[in-house]
């Protein structure tokens, strides 16, 4: 049965975690206005990541599950402002690592795993014409000479300026349609690769977004993911259906995101009236509370909702049963809490709630791609649609 009770270290863990992302919030506002600049590797005052992995260490087999754990710990982080040094999913092992990263270890040989394991990879799959619908990719990529020539445009990588380079969707076969999507490991000194440029974005500031070019960019052969070169009749690759896997792992991770952000917000209302004497009388019935603290009921009551959902799709992929399903429906909830609890704290806060003076309104700002980026709510709400009726891809579009 899930349980997602922490165990004591992990409790510890996590508090450690909060106190990290607490002591860089002086610092927040800095990165917010300085977009594109990268934070030393210790701010002042900085509780580094390194106290926390000792106590990493000290976890023990039947504590926590893993990326059930790391979903709380993303929550957890992601709710205090903290400078964030990219969005990589931080790995325990205290090396970042990148969307591309999650592709790598569910598409990859264990050859390609063992090889670029701790390299830190973005993923790049959208284009100019082509995001919710990925099969509609222009970018190829052809053999010649024992290497792959890719050219095509990519857009929004994220983590695509400081990552090491990344995992590339281009098609070897444009007649084939999806079958003929496979991915590559393109590193970022590869001839014929470029970093056009960064964007400049609403929110999400301390993450970098990237578009890269790729004009005959060679790359060994051997830098296709999963090594098989075939392209099947009628359907999608193993290669595309491995790599479409991949979301079942990363969806989790950007919903909790998300829920960090409604989180965040709520944390923040609550206490900004509790300074004002408002505060949830659990004591007192329905019709004898305030509606402000009717609300604050019910954004707690949305916001756990949407964590249970998080953690749900982590712990199946934790215990090996498919999540296809439940990562898209913590997606779908996550994207939605995102936008609501933020919204339904400037609601509650007024003026205070915009102004540069607090950090509530960077919520609002910073939740809001989380029900964009890896598959937007509306696509989640159709993947949810297919899986309960049925449906293939074809058959509900
Ligand atoms: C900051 C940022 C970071 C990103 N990081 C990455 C990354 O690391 N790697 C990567 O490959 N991509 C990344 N993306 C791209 C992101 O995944 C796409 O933006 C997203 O998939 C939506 O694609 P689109 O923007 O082309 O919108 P479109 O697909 O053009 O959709 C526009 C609107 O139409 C809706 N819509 C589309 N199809 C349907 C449908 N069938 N039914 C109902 N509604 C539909 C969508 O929900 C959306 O509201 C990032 C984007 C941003 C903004």
């Amino acid at each position: 049965m899930a349980d997602f009770r922490l165990s004591d270290i992990d409790q510890q863990i996590l508090d450690k975690v909060v106190e990290v992302g607490n002591s860089t919030v002086q610092h927040t506002r800095y990165y917010e206005d300085h977009e594109h600049e990268f934070p030393p590797a210790k701010l002042e005052g900085e509780v580094g990541f390194e106290a926390v992995f000792p106590l990493f260490g000290q976890r023990k087999p039947d504590d926590t599950p893993l990326m059930t754990f790391m979903m709380a710990v993303s929550m957890a982080r992601g709710s205090t402002n903290g400078v964030v040094r990219g969005l990589g999913l931080g790995m325990p092992n205290g090396r970042a690592g990148g969307l591309g990263n999650a592709a790598l270890q569910s598409a990859g040989t264990a050859e390609q795993k063992a090889k670029w394991g701790n390299l830190f990879l973005a993923m790049s799959i959208t284009e100019p014409g082509a995001g919710s619908d990925t099969k509609a990719i222009q970018t190829t990529a052809r053999l010649e000479d024992e290497e792959w020539v890719i050219n095509g445009d990519k857009i929004f990588v994220t983590d695509g300026v400081r990552a090491d380079g990344a995992i590339v969707w281009a098609t070897i076969d444009k007649s084939a349609g999806r079958a003929g999507i496979k991915s590559f490991l393109v590193l970022k000194d590869a001839p014929g690769f470029e970093l056009v440029r960064k964007e400049k974005k609403l929110g999400i500031r301390a993450s970098d977004t990237a578009a890269y070019a790729f004009r005959d960019c060679r790359i060994p052969r051997d830098q296709m993911l999963g090594d098989d070169e075939t392209v099947p009749k009628g359907g999608g690759s193993a290669a595309y259906k491995g790599v479409m896997k991949t979301f079942n792992m990363t969806r989790p991770a950007v919903a909790s995101g998300g829920v960090a952000k409604a989180l965040g917000a709520l944390n923040f209302a609550r206490d900004a009236l509790a300074a004002e004497g408002v505060e949830v009388d659990w004591g007192r019935s329905f019709n004898q509370r305030s509606a402000p603290e009717q609300k604050l009921i019910e954004m707690e009551a949305d916001t756990e909702a949407a964590a249970l959902t998080v953690l749900h799709a982590a712990w199946l992929s934790d215990t090996r049963q498919p999540n296809n399903l439940e990562s898209s429906v913590c997606k779908a909830k996550g994207g939605e809490v995102c936008r609501t609890i933020p919204q339904a704290a400037m609601d509650l806060l007024g003026g205070m709630s915009v102004s540069h003076d607090h950090l509530v309104e960077k919520y609002l700002r910073d939740g809001r791609i989380s029900d964009i980026y890896e598959g937007t709510g509306q696509i989640q709400r159709l993947i949810i649609a297919r899986e309960i009726l049925g449906y293939s891809s074809e058959e509900l579009t």
